[in-house]
């Protein structure tokens, strides 16, 4: 059921090239300096790998969200932020692919193939799980729109091109009067505040931003005023399975990593693969891993098949299965290695402190147990 063809097979390929040949050795970098890998953007656009979602009408490689979830998964094996970096993308091109008309997913799907980096805003300081509670307002007059308000946490925040924004365009109707908007960086009246000091997925960037009276063109809403928190969810769909297939492949990356220390490692005479209690250890982050992989692939296949029915649960299901477990098998991973699995000279540690925000940015895992009851008990 999960098989590629061939011209996905070779995309896969290169994905695992580059990764081996020019991520992995930037990843420890990249966590130690924090800062933003331009190169990696570079890299990815060079390979059509910046917005692979984006149909080839529009420049970019068409490709399935299973595909998608592939590369995301061998990114992510040697550096979860690198994925980070296309996952933010997919968010914030998410709601064009959605709503956008064809002007508009001309010119903004076309940038972001082509270079140009996107965000996904919405969360506010008082407005995380109840999205909803968000205060920024979009207020109608005739050219277009003026708004004022506030976003926090917002990955690639500052270093994107354009943002696809939610606000208010009619608070009293809740939900339904939420609306998107794409808008540029340029545009007046945005202030950059601080990049986040994170624990972790470091080279990420994750920002404050402000609105004051910014002038947004009718042109750039998308869809109609009130489509903005459906979109949102179907957003958070495709999200949550990008997400899990970050924690699979960051999951997986520790195995690796620590299989091959085993092995190496020496006491008592022998390698501590040898040793039952490890052997355990192994073999349950591999079976939570595999299974993880899967629920991960088959949730980017309802996604693919558009099975409505299974998407609403099959998204939340493996971002939380998938982020549990990176963040026991990254545990684990560091225990196994001991003293040395604490140190900066192995990348197990950073592995553990990235596998900690999968379990709450997208939407929280307890949120994501949340929306999954509901859908059961409906
Ligand atoms: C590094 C990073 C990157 C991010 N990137 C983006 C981005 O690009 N764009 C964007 O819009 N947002 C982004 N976010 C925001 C992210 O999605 C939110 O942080 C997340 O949804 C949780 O919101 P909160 O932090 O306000 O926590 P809160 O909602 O305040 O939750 C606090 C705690 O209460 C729990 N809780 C809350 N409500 C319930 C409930 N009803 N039932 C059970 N438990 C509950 C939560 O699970 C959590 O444990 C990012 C966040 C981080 C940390």
């Amino acid at each position: 059921m999960y098989m590629l063809n061939d011209e996905e097979k070779s995309i896969l390929e290169t994905v695992k090239r580059i990764t081996r040949e020019k991520i992995k050795p930037i990843a420890a970098e990249i966590d130690e300096t924090d800062g933003f890998p331009w190169q990696l953007v570079e890299l990815f656009t060079e390979n059509g790998l910046l917005a692979p979602l984006v149909p080839e009408e529009y420049g970019g490689i068409g490709a399935s969200r299973l595909l998608f979830s592939m590369i995301l998964e061998e990114i992510s094996k040697a550096s979860a932020s690198a994925a980070l970096l296309l996952i933010a993308q997919a968010d914030g091109l998410s709601p064009i692919m959605l709503l956008g008309n064809e002007e508009q997913k001309k010119k903004y799907l076309t940038m972001a193939v082509q270079g140009k980096l996107a965000c996904f805003a919405a969360t506010e300081p008082d407005a995380g799980s109840d999205i909803q509670a968000m205060r920024t307002r979009a207020i109608r007059h005739e050219h277009g729109y003026r708004v004022n308000g506030q976003k926090c946490f917002i990955t690639n925040g500052s270093v994107a091109d354009f943002m696809t924004l939610f606000a208010y365009t009619d608070p009293d109707k809740k939900a339904k009067g939420m609306s998107v908007f794409i808008v540029d960086r340029e545009t007046k009246g945005i202030i950059f505040g601080k990049n986040e000091n994170k624990m972790g997925m470091k080279g990420c960037v994750n920002t404050q931003l402000f609105f004051e009276d910014i002038e947004i063109p009718l042109k750039n809403r998308l869809g109609e005023e009130g489509d903005g928190f459906i979109c949102m969810m179907k957003a958070f769909e495709v999200g949550r399975m990008l997400a899990a297939s970050q924690a699979v492949g960051l999951a997986q990356g520790a195995i690796d990593e620590t299989v091959k220390y085993t092995k190496d490692r020496i006491q008592f005479g022998k390698p501590i693969a040898a040793l039952e209690a490890i052997q355990f250890m192994l073999s349950d982050m591999v079976a939570g891993t595999e299974a993880s992989r899967l629920l991960t692939y088959q949730a980017a296949y309802d996604l693919d098949n558009n099975d409505k029915n299974r998407i609403a649960m099959s998204c939340p299901i493996a971002k939380y299965m998938a982020s549990d477990n990176a963040m026991k098998v990254t545990t684990d991973a560091v225990q196994i290695l001991g003293g040395y699995g604490y140190m900066k000279d192995y990348p197990v540690e950073r592995m553990m402190r990235d596998a900690k925000l999968i379990q709450i940015y997208t939407g929280t895992n307890q949120i994501m147990r949340l929306v999954t009851a509901r859908e059961i008990l409906k």
